[in-house]
């Protein structure tokens, strides 16, 4: 099976978003492909002001993940800072990267804008440590939204200069372009996600996801219960045509001619959201109930992940020529 990474930012408690976009990929993924699935905590530094509430951040994310489905005995998951050999190849890469080729990534640019006080190297390197990431464990296959796809394009320049200025080592990664729908926020506008507090997490219980659906907006033309609605423009009909399938063309139907008001309309999505998530609150209420589990799928994961690591790093320093004495001997005397 052909080996997918991918790598995920510590973001603790995942939303529908996450959830509808990333995890149930994953979950799909792990049974036509060797995947390794990392938590990359080295890469939230370059944005964080403290690493308070890092670690929990990672706990619950992970928790979320394994309550959705994935399975630990079908990939690898594990904590990118456990395996420091991510640091070591990082390295090697940034001594065949141009700086004109990071200087140039768009999302660089954008994060000097958002925190013009903390223009930190780790900014600029950020894509060098992406591409170690995924080369580290020869990652095959990346899964990837289009707005990802040059930042895939630029670690496969990467490897390509690694790998014709010492001799192949790794495999250039190609993409595998996700088809996940993009979720809003609950405030319609903006993809969903926690800078916007705009999300409703998956683990969120049924009164609370009530609460949350009741903020969303909708159809801004309808005023009053007895205006017409347009759906088309409703992120709570969006949401219906996930949750609740078998009667969009009805709510549809009834929202342009009024026969149901918003509230309704929201409690019902509600319903059908919290529904859809019970097996999953249960099966995480289940795991959270023995923490030391977690812990034990990360430091398995770290032991299989690192195995590999070490492999890789081995064979990239013997194409350098960066030889410990010891190596040298065991050479000369063949
Ligand atoms: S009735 Fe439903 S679909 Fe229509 S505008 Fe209100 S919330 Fe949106």
């Amino acid at each position: 099976m052909k080996r997918v990474f991918t790598g995920f930012r510590p973001t603790g408690k995942q939303h529908l978003g996450n959830y509808l976009g990333t995890i149930q990929n994953c979950v799909a993924l792990q049974d036509e492909y060797d995947c390794v699935y990392c938590v990359v905590d080295i890469h939230a530094l370059t944005t964080l002001e403290n690493t308070e509430g890092l670690q929990e951040d990672i706990y619950e994310m992970v928790l979320d993940w394994l309550a959705a489905g994935i399975d630990p005995e079908k990939c690898i998951i594990f904590v990118q800072s456990h395996v420091p050999e991510v640091m070591e190849l990082h390295t090697f890469f940034s001594m065949v990267t141009p700086l004109s080729w990071l200087l140039r990534v768009p999302t660089f640019k954008e994060k000097v804008k958002m925190q013009p006080h903390n223009v930190n190297y780790g900014l600029v390197g950020y894509p060098v440590l992406m591409t170690a990431d995924i080369a580290l464990y020869k990652g095959e296959v990346v899964p990837v939204g289009e707005d990802q796809l040059p930042h895939l394009e630029l670690a496969r320049e990467i490897v390509r200069r690694f790998n014709s200025l010492f001799g192949f080592v790794f495999p250039e990664p190609q993409a595998k372009l996700t088809s996940a729908p993009m979720i809003l926020g609950l405030d319609g506008v903006q993809k969903m996600s926690k800078s916007y507090n705009n999300q409703i997490d998956i683990s969120a219980p049924p009164q609370e996801i009530g609460e949350r659906v009741m903020t969303a907006v909708t159809d801004p033309a309808r005023r009053y219960r007895s205006d017409p609605g347009h759906p088309e423009v409703c992120n709570v009909f969006r949401l219906h045509t996930i949750f609740t399938p078998a009667r969009v063309d009805e709510i549809a139907s009834e929202c342009r001619t009024a026969g149901i008001g918003c509230v309704d309309c929201k409690k019902m999505l509600a319903q059908n959201i919290s529904s859809a998530l019970e097996p999953f609150r249960e099966k995480r209420a289940t795991l959270s109930s023995s923490p030391d589990y977690i812990i034990q799928v990360l430091t398995e994961g770290a032991k299989r992940a690192e195995a590999i690591a070490k492999e890789t790093i081995r064979e990239a320093k013997e194409k350098m020529g960066l030889l410990r004495h010891s190596d040298l001997k065991t050479i000369k005397s063949c």
